[in-house]
């Protein structure tokens, strides 16, 4: 695993940072962790709250499933 001079962790396909994306959300819905770009110092993909939202989670949060996947988040926590 390679290292960035950011700090930042670093996601090696649009997939994997969207997917992250999601989770944040799912997870601190008041997140502002909003898109992901390709860094100039590792050449890989980190997270970003700056710039347009990802259209991705736009249409995540626009059909609810942020809402859906944190609410049985939440259950899955509750019964294990
Ligand atoms: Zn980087």
């Amino acid at each position: 695993m390679s290292d960035c001079p950011s700090r930042k962790i670093i996601f090696y396909t649009e997939q994997e940072a969207k997917e992250a994306l999601i989770r944040i959300h799912v997870k601190y819905q008041n997140s502002s962790t909003r898109a992901f770009y390709t860094c100039d110092q590792c050449g890989h993909l980190h997270l970003t709250s700056s710039g347009d939202m990802d259209n991705t989670l736009k249409q995540a949060q626009q059909a609810g499933r942020i809402d859906q996947l944190s609410e049985s988040d939440h259950w899955t926590r509750k019964l294990s």
